[in-house]
Order: C-alpha cells, then sequence, then structure tokens
C-alpha cells in the first residue's frame, strides 16, 4: 500500500502513515495506516531486524477525534518471523511506541483522557462520553497520567496544615442482635497541605483518630519532616497530639480563624441566654438586643459611628444583661485585637511585650466579668491553645490553604456525584489541587475574612 504524505502530515500519528481515508456507509471515515517505523520490524525478544514477513493483520487502535469528526483506524500490521537462531521467540507482530503490542488505545488518546481528568478537571464518565473509551479505560488512563505528572517527592515546606473533610453521609445501620444503631460509615479524609507555598496537597488520610495522622508524617522522607517547622490546625487535640508525637520538633499554629468563630458563637450563646433571662422568650421585632443582634455579629471597625452608638444606648437601655452582652462583645473585640497584632495583617513582627499586653487585656476584661460563663470558657479555651495562638501571632500562618482545598475536593466530589472508591478519589483530590489544575480552575481562591 502507498502512501498519502498529505494525509499522513494532516494525521501525524509517530511510527505509520495514512495509506487511503475512505468514507463509510455510515458517514465514519476509516484511516488505513501502514507502518513506516523501521523499528517495528526489530525482535521484542533479541532486537535482530526481521526481514521474512509471516502474515499479514490488521488492528482497529481507538484514536483522537479528527477533524472534528470519529474516525476508524485500521492497521495493517505484518507479523515477521524472527530468524535469529539462537532467539527463542519465533514471531511477532509490529508495535510502535504510540500503539504498544495489545494495546486498543493510541498514546496520544490515553493521554488525552488522563489529562481531562487529572488537569481539566473533568469526570471520569464525562471524557469516557467525550473521548470514547469505556469508564475503566479511562480510570486507568488517569492513573497513569497522574503518576507521570505528580511531583514524585513531596516538595520541602517549611509549614504545613492539616485538617478533615467528610467523605459522604454517615451511614447508621440497626445490628439485628442488639437493636442498637451502630455507626457502619463515616468516612473521614485528613489533609495534609503546604499552608505557606501554596503547593496544593501533599497526601490525604481516611480515618480521625491521631494515629493516622502521625503514620502519615512517619511514612514521610526524615529529610522532609525535619524540614516542616509549623502546622496549622484548627483547634483539635487529636491533631495536636498526633503532631507533638510525629514531629516533636515542630511548632503547632491555631488557626485563628476558628478562635474569632469561638468568640462569635460564645457571645450568641449569652446573648440568646440573657434575653431568655429578661424576657421569657426570644427576641422579637421591637426588643433593643433584636435591634442590635446583627451589629453584634460585626467587627468594631465595620461599625459606622451611629451604629456603634446605637449599639451603646440600645444595651444600655436594657440594664444589666444588656451590659453584660455589650461585656461579651468587647471581650470579643478584645481577643480580634490580640490576633490583629498577627505579623500577616499589621506587616510588622509583633514583638511579645504587645502580645502579652494585649493578651492581659483580654484576661483582665474577662475576670472583671468572671460571673459570665460564656466568657470565662472562652479564656479558658485560649489558655489551653495559648502557644499555638502565639504561634500564629507570630507567624502569621493559617490553614486557609486546607479550607481553600477542601473546597476544591469537595466541588471535584459533586461534580462526579461522589465518590464510591476512595482510593479513587483520593487520587482525583491530589489531581485537583496541585498547580497545574488550579491555574485551570477559577474557583480556588483560598480567601477568608475575619
Ligand atoms: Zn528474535
Amino acid at each position: 500500500m502507498g502512501h498519502d504524505t498529505g494525509a499522513t502530515a494532516l494525521f501525524d500519528l509517530e511510527g505509520v502513515a495514512v495509506a487511503e481515508v475512505v468514507r463509510d456507509e455510515d458517514g465514519i471515515r476509516t484511516v488505513r495506516l501502514v507502518t513506516t517505523d523501521p523499528a517495528a520490524r526489530a525482535c521484542p525478544a533479541c532486537g535482530t531486524f526481521a526481514t521474512r514477513v509471516k502474515e499479514r493483520a490488521v488492528t482497529r487502535p481507538r484514536d483522537l477525534a479528527h477533524g472534528g469528526g470519529a474516525v476508524r483506524i485500521r492497521w495493517h500490521k505484518r507479523r515477521w518471523q524472527c530468524r535469529e537462531d539462537a532467539c527463542e521467540r519465533g514471531s511477532f507482530t509490529e508495535q510502535i511506541p504510540q500503539i504498544p503490542a495489545r494495546m486498543r488505545l493510541t498514546e496520544r488518546l490515553r493521554t488525552a483522557c488522563g489529562q481531562a481528568v487529572a488537569d481539566g478537571g473533568r469526570t471520569v464518565v464525562q471524557t469516557g462520553r467525550d473521548l470514547g473509551p469505556s469508564w475503566p479505560v479511562v480510570m486507568r488512563a488517569t492513573r497513569t497520567y497522574a503518576e507521570r505528572h505528580l511531583p514524585a517527592a513531596l516538595p520541602t515546606t517549611e509549614a504545613i496544615g492539616i485538617d478533615e473533610t467528610r467523605r459522604g453521609k454517615p451511614v447508621w445501620k440497626q445490628n439485628p442482635d442488639t437493636e442498637k444503631w451502630e455507626l457502619v460509615a463515616d468516612a473521614w479524609h485528613i489533609g495534609f497541605v503546604d499552608a505557606i507555598g501554596g503547593r496544593g496537597l501533599f497526601g490525604q488520610v481516611e480515618g480521625r483518630n491521631a494515629d493516622s495522622v502521625a503514620d502519615w508524617l512517619s511514612a514521610q522522607p526524615a529529610a522532609w519532616r525535619e524540614h516542616v517547622r509549623y502546622v496549622a490546625i484548627d483547634l483539635c487535640a487529636t491533631f495536636r497530639a498526633a503532631i507533638h508525637r510525629a514531629l516533636p520538633h515542630a511548632t503547632v499554629v491555631i488557626d485563628c480563624f476558628h478562635i474569632v468563630q469561638l468568640a462569635q458563637r460564645h457571645l450568641a450563646d449569652l446573648r440568646r441566654r440573657l434575653t431568655w433571662k429578661q424576657h421569657g422568650r426570644r427576641a422579637r421585632k421591637g426588643d433593643s438586643v433584636y435591634t442590635v443582634r446583627k451589629l453584634l455579629r460585626r467587627n468594631k471597625e465595620d461599625l459606622t459611628g451611629e451604629q456603634l452608638a446605637l449599639l451603646k444606648v440600645e444595651l444600655e437601655y436594657m440594664g444589666t444583661y444588656g451590659r453584660q452582652i455589650y461585656a461579651a462583645w468587647q471581650a470579643k473585640e478584645l481577643l480580634r485585637d490580640l490576633l490583629g497584632l498577627a505579623v500577616h495583617r499589621t506587616h510588622v513582627t509583633p514583638d511579645r511585650s504587645a502580645i502579652s499586653a494585649a493578651r492581659h487585656r483580654f484576661n483582665a476584661h474577662v475576670a472583671d466579668h468572671a460571673h459570665l460563663p460564656e466568657l470565662v470558657t472562652l479564656a479558658e479555651t485560649v489558655d489551653q491553645w495559648w502557644n499555638g495562638i502565639e504561634a500564629y501571632v507570630l507567624t502569621g500562618i493559617t490553614n486557609a490553604a486546607s479550607e481553600g482545598n477542601n473546597r476544591v475536593i469537595k466541588l471535584d466530589a459533586r461534580c462526579a456525584f461522589g465518590y464510591r472508591n476512595r482510593a479513587n478519589q483520593r487520587l482525583r483530590s491530589l489531581c485537583a489541587t496541585t498547580r497545574r489544575a488550579r491555574r485551570a480552575s477559577p474557583i480556588h481562591r483560598a480567601c477568608r475574612c475575619w
């Protein structure tokens, strides 16, 4: 069969030439290929170039669409006879790097599948529909692609973040023997991310306990572990214990977004408790506390002078309970003042005396209002986690990267309508959060304000 140089250049599959293109009755084009790569004649066992054709064969590997439409490939191959005396292999068929022996797909189609899923964030199902191969083939191609393109070794970083995400819904089942309801599936993934370098997700493990965290950390190369000086976490004692065990030299940094959230929660609890005390019911329109409930949630610097005056007047009008609510709001603001000293907010490394002065102001305020249990609890939590909080103020490291990744992971899982296979989900999450995919994804913005 002769070659069509123009069609060959257009088809552009290395190692073969287009002999002809014909349109079938169903309108789909069939591309007939012949081998041009001389290396295809080399015996895979001994390397000798064969000269005698044993028989001819036709294979039908799948390929990418061409010119906006599907094509069928007919590759006319030869089966060669190896005449090397010492060689055990009697005969072999031709193969080229783009279409290795027994492969049903061209390499470029396989790569396109992996790329669509791993980098493009498409679902496996949709990629199969777009490009042709079945689900398992696309999934295999994705795994191969990810292995090739995900960084082989963890990039070193000074700070990592650890966070957990729930995988799907918890499943309860009634035990037929005891008739008790038992939790049979409650899968959590713990994610390890680069907290400062923006290099995405380092790894994920299943489970929620200290062992799963410590095991993952201990399994990493010693050089990588030594490099990690800070670990950002939420207020999670389990994680803290695991870090002390696996990275004893590292400093735990508390993500202060959660401290502010906690202060807001305590303030809301106190407001509701005192509203009940005063009115014997929930706040309703016309009550002072109802008027100010939204202002209480705001930060001091976001209130206008009028709003601040309204807050004070209304709470004063409420009497004792109102003054107590105001004291709780002040406590929250004093805590925010303390956290606001953090280096990434002021761009100046705070000195320890400024930090301890701010801490003292908060503690003294709480001591003055020790009859308010919500404030006492808040101050106790701050004490328990003080080292981590101070580390945050001094370094400005947060767990925002974890939260950003978690959003991408959840979005990814929603696109796929959930994952049944956990290993696949971890692989997809890794791909979705690496730089390559994030560049393509407009939703990856880890921005938070408090
Ligand atoms: Zn041979």
